[in-house]
C-alpha cells in the first residue's frame, strides 16, 4: 500500500523543507506528517516502520540544515493544537513536544513562576528543546524538567519520571522517537520582577546574537571551557563567505544564509570553518547544528 493511503488528510509529498527551518533553505521532504492527534501519530509511525521508511521529527527547525536534495523518508512536525497545549498546577506546566518555548516561558512567567526564563530568546519548540537540552549559561531545560511522556518507534507510548531523566550539555536520554509531552516544576516568584529579569536577559542576547535575523543557525557546540564563536573569530573568520552563506559578524558561531542560498554553501562553510580552527587554534569543532 502506498504509504500516504488513508493519511489524504495529514501527510503531503515532496514538501518543501525550506519553508519549515529556521535557515529557509533545503529539499524537500518525502513524506510530510501533520498528525492532529495521538491516533494518527501512531498510524503514522508503524506504518513507517512496516515500509521501512526512517522518520525523523522536526520541532521549530532552528537547529536543523537539510540539504539541497532533501530527506526520504518521512518527517513528522506536531503542529497541531493537541500537541501544542500548555497548561499550570501550582508550580508545574505541562507542556505539549510541539509547543512554541517561547509560549511556554511567557505561561509560566504569568503565573509567576521562575526558572525557564534563562532560556529566553532560544528559538523552537518543547520537543527540540528536551532533545538536545537547550540551554544557555543561566541554565538548561532540563534542570527543570520533572516528567517527560513519549512515543517510542513501535508507537507506544512511555513515561518518564525525574529518576530516569538525564540531561548533559547539549544531550539528554530522551532520545526515543517523538517527544510528545513534559512537565516542568519551578519555582514561584514576583511576577513583575520576573518579567523585568527575562526582559534584561532577552536585551542582552539581543545584543550579542543575530536572533532578529531569520536564516541564521548556530553551527558548533562549545568545546569544553571554550566559546566556539571566540575561537572563529580568533580564526580571522567574521563576516567570511561562501557563495550566499556567511559567518555572522555579530556572534561568529553563527551562519546567515542570504535568501536563496542552497545548502551546500553552508555545509561548505562549515567544513571551512572546522579546518581553519583547526589550523590556526588546533581545536576540533564539532558541529550542534543537525544536516538533514
Ligand atoms: C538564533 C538562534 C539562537 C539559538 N540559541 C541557542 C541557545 O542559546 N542555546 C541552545 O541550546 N540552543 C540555541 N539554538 C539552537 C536551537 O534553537 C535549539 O537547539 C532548540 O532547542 C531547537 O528546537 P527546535 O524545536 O527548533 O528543534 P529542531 O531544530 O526542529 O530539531 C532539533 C532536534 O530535536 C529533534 N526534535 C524536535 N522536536 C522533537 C520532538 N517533539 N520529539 C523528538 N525529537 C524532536 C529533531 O529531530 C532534531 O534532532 C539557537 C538557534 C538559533 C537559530
Amino acid at each position: 500500500m502506498p504509504f500516504s493511503t488513508g493519511f489524504e488528510a495529514f501527510v503531503r509529498s515532496d514538501e518543501p523543507l525550506y519553508l519549515h527551518t529556521w535557515l529557509h533553505i533545503g529539499g524537500p521532504a518525502e513524506f510530510f506528517a501533520t498528525p492532529r492527534d495521538r491516533d494518527e501519530l501512531k498510524s503514522v509511525v508503524t506504518r513507517a516502520a512496516e515500509q521501512g521508511l526512517t522518520v525523523r521529527l522536526l520541532g521549530g527547525g532552528s537547529n536543523i540544515l537539510v540539504r539541497d536534495e532533501g530527506v526520504k523518508g518521512v518527517v513528522v512536525r506536531l503542529d497541531a493544537p493537541a500537541f501544542a497545549e500548555i497548561s499550570t498546577i501550582g508550580d508545574v506546566v505541562r507542556a505539549g513536544g510541539g509547543a512554541k518555548l517561547g509560549h511556554v516561558m511567557s505561561e509560566a512567567v504569568a503565573h509567576g513562576l521562575a526558572g525557564l526564563e534563562s532560556l529566553v530568546g532560544i528559538p523552537g519548540t518543547i520537543g527540540g528543546a528536551l532533545r538536545l537540552n537547550a540551554g544557555t549559561r543561566s541554565g538548561d531545560i532540563g534542570q527543570w524538567t520533572k516528567r517527560a511522556t513519549v512515543m517510542n518507534r513501535a508507537g507506544e507510548i512511555i513515561e518518564h519520571e525525574r529518576p530516569d531523566l538525564v540531561f548533559a550539555y547539549r544531550q539528554s536520554s530522551l532520545d526515543e522517537l517523538v517527544i510528545l509531552e513534559a512537565e516542568f516544576e519551578l519555582e514561584s516568584e514576583n511576577p513583575e520582577e520576573l518579567s523585568k529579569r527575562m526582559q534584561k536577559q532577552w536585551i542582552v542576547r539581543k545584543a550579542g546574537q543575530p536572533l532578529g535575523h531569520q536564516c541564521a543557525g548556530q553551527v558548533f557546540r562549545n568545546p569544553r571551557g571554550m566559546s566556539a564563536g571566540m575561537l572563529i573569530d580568533q580564526a580571522g573568520l567574521k563576516g567570511h563567505r561562501v557563495g550566499a552563506a556567511e559567518v555572522s559578524d555579530r556572534h561568529a558561531n553563527f551562519i546567515i544564509a542570504d535568501p536563496n542560498c542552497p545548502s551546500r554553501d553552508v555545509i561548505e562553510l562549515i567544513e571551512l570553518i572546522r579546518e581553519r580552527v583547526q589550523d590556526r587554534l588546533g581545536v576540533e569543532l564539532e558541529t550542534d547544528i543537525e544536516i538533514w
